[in-house]
């Protein structure tokens, strides 16, 4: 049976404002509806005027690969500009494709969902699925926009500054279990530096109240809160996270492009709402110790800043590590394949803190310092291989 239309607007992204200036019936229990009524996720943002600008950004930088002269558009050591442009397509066209089959399973599958259907529930407060305000909604929107903007001037920038970043192909790649350990290695120096960054826009207050609280607006995460955040926040992952772990263990043309197509799985499968074998990132890294699963995630946002918990991007390594795991509603799922070997020894010990005290790692300075090494780290190597170059 088709649900009535304006209970399909309320889930039908590119809608959400007008749908909060009328909000719903608040007995309408729990977003069951049918996977085709969430389909129009599919535009950036929501916005057929952002997404008109980055299909417009996008299509000049495919012109310009096509009529600038060889010198400009073939980098030594990169890949050409044209490869640069259909890697960006790729990645923009990826992320839209693969939000929408997030929210599929998300609405389809209604037993795997982590958090209970009441979470999710509209509410006559004016908020969305996703636990947020209109106010909110047209800030993440601005951000949507200056988001898109600084990460296509990074992405080109990095093309003409810094040779090799975007690897050229090759007619032959190495032993696959060399690049198999040099996948591992850019991900988890990746998810180390990204690790600190997140920790540190959480306790450093200056950070979380003018940055990274607008990711938080979300308390109930769906895949569409992925990439919401303020811009230098997305900025900030972008050069701390994949560029300083590029430069670091760079990864070759093959597993540059694997790197970042998984990537993007991982990150909307984290916000998805469900954890379960759909979350096909997740389940492809479930075998690695420590792995995360999307419940993880969830824990944190569901927490808020008080709970400060789960950290880790990719992987779950750093949080075990630095004693910041929870496993959340990990032992109450009813896909027990998501559960993993931690949250099931978290279970054995009932009675673990809902919010974690503050460490001496929580520190302002403290916090910072390893972001800081990374970068200083990759900074070093640069100047190095500059300095090789010269010579
Ligand atoms: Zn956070
Ligand atoms: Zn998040």
């Amino acid at each position: 049976m088709c649900p009535p239309a304006d209970v399909m607007n309320v889930f039908d992204q590119s809608r959400t404002m007008k749908d909060l200036e009328h909000p719903p019936s608040p007995q309408i229990p729990a977003p069951d509806l049918p996977a085709w009524s969430h389909f129009s996720s599919l535009l950036f943002s929501g916005s057929k005027a952002l997404t008109t600008v980055e299909m417009g950004l996008l299509t000049c930088l495919s012109v310009a690969a096509i009529f600038l002269p060889p010198s400009v558009t073939n980098v030594k050591g990169s890949m050409t500009l044209m490869q640069m442009s259909i890697f960006l397509w790729v990645s923009a066209i990826t992320r839209r494709l693969y939000n929408t089959y997030c929210e599929t399973v998300f609405f389809k599958f209604p037993q795997y969902r982590i958090q209970p259907d009441r979470e999710h529930a509209l509410a006559s407060s004016g908020k969305d699925l996703c636990g947020r305000e209109k106010k909110q909604l047209e800030l993440l929107e601005w951000h949507d926009l200056l988001t898109m903007l600084s990460q296509f001037v990074l992405e080109v920038s990095l093309y003409f500054t810094l040779p090799g970043y975007f690897p050229a192909a090759q007619p032959h790649y190495g032993s696959w279990w060399e690049r198999l350990i040099k996948l591992l290695l850019n991900h988890y120096v990746m998810s180390f530096a990204m690790y600190w960054m997140h920790r540190a826009l959480h306790v450093v207050p200056f950070l979380w109240e003018h940055i990274h609280s607008i990711h938080h607006y979300a308390r109930h995460p769906l895949s569409r809160n992925t990439y919401q955040d303020h811009w230098l926040d997305n900025m900030g992952n972008a050069i701390v996270g994949h560029v300083t772990a590029q430069i670091l263990v760079p990864l070759d043309f093959q597993l540059f492009w694997f790197s970042h197509i998984f990537r993007i799985f991982e990150s909307l499968e984290k916000h998805a709402g469900t954890s379960c074998y759909f979350n096909i990132a997740h389940s492809i890294q479930r075998w690695l110790p420590f792995a995360q699963m999307p419940h993880h995630h969830d824990w944190h946002h569901e927490g808020h800043k008080a709970c400060n918990f789960t950290f880790t991007s990719i992987g779950g390594v750093w949080d075990c590590v630095f004693g910041t795991r929870k496993a959340g509603r990990g032992t109450q799922l009813q896909c027990k394949r998501s559960s993993t070997r931690e949250d099931a020894v978290e279970a054995g010990h009932p009675g673990s803190p809902k919010m974690r005290k503050k460490s001496y790692m929580d520190q302002p300075i403290i916090v910072c310092i390893p972001v800081l090494a990374v970068v200083g780290a990759a900074l070093c190597k640069l100047y190095a291989n500059a300095g090789i170059v010269g010579a």
